[in-house]
């Protein structure tokens, strides 16, 4: 597993674009500047990975595009030692960028092979979250919450209650919803009952699935 001054170059590169597309969080940036995100990719795509693109990381599932992870962190405002649940750990790019941005990161998966890769790659590239379990995101942690911001990566359908109950007071949710385009939709809970919306856009995502039994 090699990152060399070429890779270091195109992410650069990458952080350029993503602050002319409108990124302004400093510590987004910095920690796109330092993940190998070619690591997180099949070698395949290597020559691909610094584009702000969206690619297949097994699975059927895809790596988000650079500027959806940096837009959706950008959101949760992150301070150090935050507690961030992420729900779609997929090929653990994000989770990477939490985690270097000093947040205690749990992340979600429901594809077992994704959730083996990704948990035996983050400890070689020196990454540790404090909990990747193998689970329905729909549900959340509530073992772990209550939780400073929530991530959803994956295309929701609707809001799951369980995550809207896991944020602390203050604390930010940040999901997409929709089912072939998806609002990206900010949700800041207000105290016990009120959460203030903002909707932020239109993205595409895989969908998040639901276990119907
Ligand atoms: N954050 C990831 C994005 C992966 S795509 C990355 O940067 O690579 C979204 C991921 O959500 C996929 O890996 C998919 O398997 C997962 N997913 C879909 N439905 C889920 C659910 N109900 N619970 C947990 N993960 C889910």
């Amino acid at each position: 597993m090699k990152d060399t001054a070429k890779h270091q170059g195109l992410r650069n590169q990458l952080v350029k674009v993503l602050q002319e597309k409108g990124i302004t969080d400093k510590n987004v940036l910095e920690a796109i500047r330092k993940i190998p995100r070619h690591l997180f990719l099949n070698s395949s795509f290597e020559d691909y990975a610094y584009q702000d693109k969206a690619f297949p990381i097994g699975a059927g599932q895809t790596i988000s595009q650079p500027y959806t992870v940096a837009f959706q962190t950008q959101l949760l405002e992150i301070k150090k030692d935050y507690k961030i649940l992420e729900i779609g750990t997929g090929s653990g790019y994000q989770t990477a960028v939490l985690c270097l941005m000093g947040a205690k990161v749990f992340s979600i998966e429901r594809q077992n092979e994704l959730f083996k890769q990704t948990s035996a790659l983050l400890p070689k590239l020196g990454i540790r979250p404090k909990h990747l379990t193998f689970g329905d995101g729909y549900k959340g942690l509530p073992g772990f919450a209550p939780f400073d911001g929530v991530i959803v990566t994956a295309g929701a359908p609707y809001v799951p209650q369980a995550l809207m109950a896991q944020l602390k007071i203050g604390g930010r949710l940040v999901i997409p919803i929709g089912d072939d385009v998806q609002v990206m939709t900010l949700f800041i809970r207000k105290n016990e009952t009120q959460f203030e919306k903002h909707e932020l856009g239109e993205f595409r995502f895989v969908p998040l699935l639901e276990d119907k039994n």
